[in-house]
């Protein structure tokens, strides 16, 4: 019997919702992936720019710092503030221009000089260039305006004289209260720019329209971030800050905005286009500094962790796989051996029941034998009852004939004595009598032969007399014997011989054999049956012999069959034989059939010999 598996694999549809799931949760995976290196690499980014842009700032702060304070020392001189009460002195003008182009060297600035309170330049460093400013105008720069207010003026713009970008710083000079005019110094910012441009972040620094003026990248210059109003722009203009330069748009597009500081930002190259954004304000100057790093690295750490993580999710969804295949195996292999076990159960049970019921008929059979063994004990009981019965039918005639005779003797015994006596012949009359009394002893023992035959069997083996038990027999048999004139000889030892048996059963026995011999040699001429008893290791061997025609050969394994009979019906019931064996098998002994050499049967009867115990105890019980 070959045992089938339950086919143990996923159905199509099911892989295909497996495989969706697999590629869905390696997408969200991976997005997260990206989301969360980026923002890592981001803020790594943003970190080093930080620290760039404070630099940077600090840098360009210092720069500025450093000429902060010197046209408030300046207009301190009062040199100046002669000039401007008496500005027609030619001595003190070539002076106090000399002097400025002093201070100016010194101080390596770009250009000092001194405007009066309606912005014209009247002094200057450059009194002796080709293009000085005595003489101009700049009321409208805003530094100038600041300066006639009290203040420090700060600016930054593009020189309308020089053409250079120049931060402009302005101090009023001043008579007690009163602002008589401004002492300015412009510085140049060109060596800054060059100084950073060799670092891989590009920095811009923006006016507080948004416009760059200061940039590592020269092509970023006078651009603005974002895209300016067109009012912006004319007033940028009007300005004059930035003289007749055009106003261009950088127009950089904002993104992810990361903190107040920190944006991500596209800036419309087509590579490298995504760029972190870092911004810081500097008040004081009214700027604002920009530092903006390519994205780059950051793209590559987010494709690199992205490799990894798919690396990483594949390793573990083969892991996942060979697990499951594992647990699928071992599940496989449990059922298999749970599903042998079963059938073996079931196997188990069915030659369980088998045998169980084959036990039980196996049992119903014994109890069947028992109570059939039982019936045929009883049955041969009453058969060997039926068998006397029988014989004494038989003998019916013999014992009429046994027992008429004496009577008819004693009727006339009788008869004679009475006549006797009526005339006294006493002695005559007493011997008539002497021969009554004689024939009835005769007549009893007849008698009780016959009790003898009709009683049933004791059952018990014990130590017997065996020619008692002859004798008996030959009692029962006698008149059929003498009927027939059938010679019997008797060759028995001289010594008692005791066996061990059922007396009456053996007379039985005897009984049987001596009938059929004498029926055996019915038809001979001379009819002969012989009695020969010997003993042999143990054992008291009985023979009857007869002359008759013997038994033939196809008969001879028959004979002890129950109702196997040659004769007829009135005359045989075939039970004779049956029943003899099977009493002398009860009493441990045998019995067996042969034809002579010299004609007839022989029945040799073979009974074990009594022990003297045993012999001692017989003759107990017989008492
Ligand atoms: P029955 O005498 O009623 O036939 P038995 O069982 O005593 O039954 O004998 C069975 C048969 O054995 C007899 O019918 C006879 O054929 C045969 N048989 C028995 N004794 C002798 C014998 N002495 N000689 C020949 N045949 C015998």
């Amino acid at each position: 019997m070959d045992i089938k598996f339950a086919h143990f694999s996923l159905k199509k549809s099911h892989r295909q919702w497996l495989l969706a799931a697999v590629v869905a949760l390696l997408g969200v995976i991976l997005w997260q992936t990206a989301h969360w290196s980026r923002q890592i690499a981001l803020e790594n980014l943003q970190q080093q720019n930080q620290h760039q842009l404070r630099l940077f700032v600090a840098n360009l702060q210092g720069q500025l710092e450093k000429y902060e304070f010197l046209p408030e020392l300046l207009s301190t001189n009062s040199l100046l503030l002669n000039f401007l009460q008496y500005p027609n002195d030619v001595n003190s003008i070539n002076a106090l221009n000399r002097y400025l182009e002093t201070i100016n060297k010194v101080a390596n600035a770009s250009d000092t000089y001194l405007m009066n309170a309606e912005g014209w330049t009247i002094a200057a460093s450059n009194w002796l260039s080709e293009r000085p400013f005595i003489g101009r105008n700049f009321s409208y720069r805003p530094y100038f305006q600041q300066a006639m207010e009290g203040k420090l003026g700060r600016y930054f713009a593009l020189g309308s004289t020089s053409n250079r970008r120049g931060y402009y710083f302005a101090y009023p000079v001043r008579d007690k209260e009163k602002i008589q005019g401004a002492v300015v110094m412009k510085i140049e910012l060109l060596g800054f720019e060059e100084s950073w441009r060799s670092l891989k972040e590009e920095f811009a620094v923006t006016d507080p329209d948004g416009v760059i003026f200061i940039s590592t990248n020269d092509t970023w210059r006078y651009k603005s971030l974002y895209p300016l109003d067109d009012t912006v722009i004319a007033r940028i203009h009007d300005s004059q800050r930035y003289w007749k330069a055009e106003i261009g748009t950088l127009a950089i597009t904002p993104k992810d905005r990361i903190s107040e500081q920190a944006q991500v930002v596209n800036l419309g190259d087509p590579r490298h286009s995504d760029h972190l954004m870092l911004v810081q304000e500097m008040p004081e100057a009214g700027w604002r500094v920009h530092t903006f790093a390519s994205l780059d690295a950051v793209n590559s750490q987010v494709l690199k962790s992205l490799l990894f993580a798919t690396i990483l999710y594949i390793a573990v969804v083969l892991l996942v796989l060979y697990l499951y295949q594992r647990i699928r195996r071992i599940k496989e292999r449990e059922r298999f051996e749970l599903r042998a076990k079963r059938v073996l159960e079931r196997r188990v049970g069915e030659r369980t029941a088998d045998l169980t019921a084959a036990n039980t008929r196996l049992l119903q059979e014994i109890e069947e034998h028992r109570r059939t063994d039982e019936t045929l004990r009883q049955t041969q009981d009453e058969l060997i009852q039926a068998a006397k019965m029988a014989a004494l039918g038989q003998m019916s005639s013999g014992i009429n004939h046994e027992l008429n005779q004496p009577l008819a003797a004693i009727r006339s015994y009788a008869d004679n004595a009475r006549a006797l006596l009526t005339r006294d012949r006493q002695e005559e009359a007493s011997w008539n009598l002497q021969q009554i009394a004689e024939l009835t002893e005769r007549m009893a023992k007849i008698s009780s032969q016959l009790k003898v035959f009709s009683r049933k069997t004791s059952g018990q083996i014990v130590s017997v007399s065996l020619q008692a038990v002859i004798d008996n027999a030959l009692k029962i048999v006698g008149p059929q014997l003498k009927e027939t004139e059938t010679v019997l000889r008797r060759v028995l030892p001289e010594e008692e011989i005791y066996v061990m048996s059922d007396m009456v059963q053996l007379e039985q026995v005897l009984v049987n054999l001596i009938t059929n011999a004498v029926h055996a040699v019915e038809q001979q001429a001379e009819r002969c049956i012989q009695i020969a008893v010997s003993t042999r290791q143990g054992k008291a061997i009985i023979e009857i012999l007869d002359n008759g025609p013997g038994i033939a050969k196809v008969n001879l394994g028959r004979i002890f069959d129950p109702f196997f009979t040659t004769k007829s019906e009135d005359r045989g019931l075939g039970l004779g034989l049956s029943i003899s064996y099977r009493i002398v098998e009860m009493m441990h002994g045998s019995l067996t059939a042969a034809n002579r050499e010299q004609g007839g049967a022989v029945f040799t009867l073979q009974l074990d010999l009594a022990s003297v115990a045993q012999l001692r105890s017989g003759q107990e019980l017989a008492k």
